[in-house]
């Protein structure tokens, strides 16, 4: 069974038996249907022998109530089962998704993620509400059908078969056709996604740049690419379509010359061909319900394969033992002969590099533009695995760490966006949720935003808006210190704003980080002049190697790269 198949029956294992009863009830409401000639026969026959019709129709009424009921609850069921693979695939992927490893996700565009969990997941309703009755009824109907017309005559069944022989291999030849169409139509769909996420993410840049015509194009490129394949899609289901009513035409001229030549020799009586040509065009119901069902598989199929996609894309342990509060005094912390590529094929982003941070205190990582500075922290974080040397945490390689528990002992603080959506409280509990009221003002206290909660109109309560754009950049800073802080975190990662902050803003950052740096290790990647100034040890690093290290004095003597950047890449604060 082709791995896609065995996967789409996956999703609907678990609801097997829901699904078999539904499928048996729609198909019993329809075989009601098919019962429904036969008790109106009984019905005018009854008429024209004069008897009571009432039983007759009392029967035909029940029979059509019956067949209602049947269909009804039938296909309730169906859709029923359907929701409930949809919420499962859900559930799933999206448990999945929040699993996987940076890494992963740094090759797959949020978009294209977007319309796999919403638009790719909606297909499987379709396909095992519908799709799969649809094609069981018809096949069934179908070998119904060819089994009554081989009852007739096996002579004529031998020419219809040899004729739909012909159709099943027209099909084979349109179905992977339209299979790829619509996987791309569904590709498509997903670049939409990421197209419209892109301009919606940078929807500011985006403005400034007078580029809103551009993103349009882009989005409706995209838009349009799944409009050319949906019509790839239709093109070649109606050329299906065509070919099976050709077929059955074909056959109905052959049957009937066959049969023609079989009611004139006396081999065959004239009311059988009739009823066998009958027959014949009774096949069209069913293939259509077959073809239909299976254009709809097939569209379920290319979904539960982009789904397969992300399941089968390397995910992280789940979280054990993670204790979200650790109080671990501080850390130290060592690279040894570090060696890191993002990919096989680019240059390695760590070289080599051997530093470490001693237990409390300050220490400042600077350097030029993709040193490797933002990379030592992904490492500690372990959102990537290094490929070489070693890396410790508390004298423990941190492979060795339990993982959950590895970042409940790190602080993070990103430079960008380090605000979340939601109120001022709840950006600073994201990371401690219990933590107390007590905690909570102490770490306002020592994060300086006390005079910021006092200003705003509901305090703590305040929406920070999307991103937190209704701070300022040293306030969004500061709250993202504060939240790493409620964690007590035993290491301090800190990427410092690069923008220029008022002098007020610079006064209170460089406070907290001096003031942090007592209790705990913070590891700093600097762009201030007042860090660089106050760190216990700098670390510089150039090319995926540290170059040299020292204190600020030592540094601006002994290392001619460290001058410049000193006399040229560091902010120094406003008041200077
Ligand atoms: P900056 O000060 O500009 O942030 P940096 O010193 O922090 O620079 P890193 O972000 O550590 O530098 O990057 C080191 C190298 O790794 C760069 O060449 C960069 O292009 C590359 N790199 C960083 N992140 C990734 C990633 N997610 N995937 C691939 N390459 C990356």
């Amino acid at each position: 069974m082709p791995a896609d198949l065995r996967r789409l029956l996956a999703h609907a294992r678990p609801h097997a038996r829901t699904l078999i009863v539904g499928g048996v009830l729609t198909l019993a409401g329809s075989g009601a249907g098919l019962a429904m000639p036969v008790m109106a026969k009984y019905a005018v026959q009854a008429f024209a022998e004069s008897r009571s019709p009432a039983p007759a129709l009392l029967l035909l009424t029940a029979v059509v109530l019956a067949g209602a009921a049947l269909t009804a609850s039938g296909t309730y069921l169906m859709s029923r089962t359907g929701e409930a693979v949809v919420l499962g695939a859900r559930e799933r992927l999206v448990g999945r998704m929040l699993r996987l490893t940076v890494a992963a996700v740094d090759r797959l565009t949020p978009g294209d993620l977007l319309t796999r969990a919403t638009s790719d997941t909606t297909l499987l309703r379709t396909v095992l509400s519908r799709s799969l009755v649809e094609s069981a009824s018809g096949a069934l109907t179908l070998v119904g059908t060819v089994v009554l017309m081989g009852v007739m005559d096996l002579v004529l069944l031998g020419v219809t078969l040899l004729v739909l022989a012909l159709i099943a291999a027209a099909l084979a030849l349109l179905m992977p056709r339209i299979r790829r169409a619509q996987t791309q139509a569904q590709e498509a769909v997903g670049d939409m996604g990421s197209a419209l996420d892109r301009a919606l993410q940078s929807f500011r840049t985006v403005k400034a740049n007078g580029a809103e015509g551009r993103e349009r194009s882009a989005v409706t490129a995209a838009a349009r690419r799944a409009h050319d394949k949906g019509l790839t899609v239709a093109r070649w289901t109606s050329a299906s379509d065509v070919a099976m009513l050709v077929s059955v035409q074909v056959a109905f001229l052959c049957v009937l010359g066959v049969g023609g030549a079989r009611v004139a020799s006396g081999a065959l009586d004239l009311s059988s061909l009739i009823a066998f040509l009958l027959y014949l065009f009774y096949l069209v119901a069913p293939l259509g319900q077959l073809t239909e069902g299976w254009v709809g598989l097939n569209s379920g199929l290319a979904a539960v394969a982009r789904l397969a996609e992300i399941e089968d894309l390397p995910g992280e342990q789940p979280r054990q033992g993670a204790d979200a509060r650790e109080s671990a005094g501080p850390v130290p912390v060592a690279f040894t002969d570090v060696v890191f590529r993002y990919a096989d094929e680019r240059a390695p982003a760590h070289d080599g590099v051997t530093f470490d941070a001693p237990a409390g205190g300050l220490t400042a990582l600077v350097g030029p533009s993709g040193a490797g500075k933002s990379t030592v922290f992904a490492l500690l974080e372990r959102f990537y695995d290094h490929d070489a040397g070693t890396v410790t945490v508390g004298g423990r390689d941190i492979r060795d760490w339990p993982l959950a528990h590895l970042r409940a002992t790190l602080g993070y603080v990103e430079q960008d966006a380090p605000v979340l959506a939601g109120t001022l409280r709840d950006n600073l509990l994201y990371a401690a949720p219990d933590a107390t009221d007590d905690d909570v003002r102490d770490v306002v206290a020592r994060t300086r935003l006390d005079d910021l909660v006092a200003r705003l109109p509901e305090g703590l309560d305040t929406p920070v808006g999307h991103r937190g754009v209704l701070l300022s950049g040293g306030e969004r800073q500061r709250v993202a210190i504060a939240r790493a802080l409620l964690r007590r975190p035993a290491l301090l990662l800190l990427d410092e704003v690069t923008a220029n902050l008022d002098a007020v803003n610079e006064q209170h950052l460089r406070a907290v980080v001096r003031e942090l740096a007592i209790r705990t290790t913070v590891l700093v990647i600097a762009h201030r002049l007042s860090t660089v100034v106050d760190a216990d040890r700098i670390v510089v690093l150039e090319d995926g190697r540290v170059r040299a290290q020292g204190s600020h004095a030592e540094l601006l003597e002994q290392d001619p790269l460290y001058a410049e950047l000193a006399a040229t890449q560091f902010v120094a604060a406003s008041t200077r």
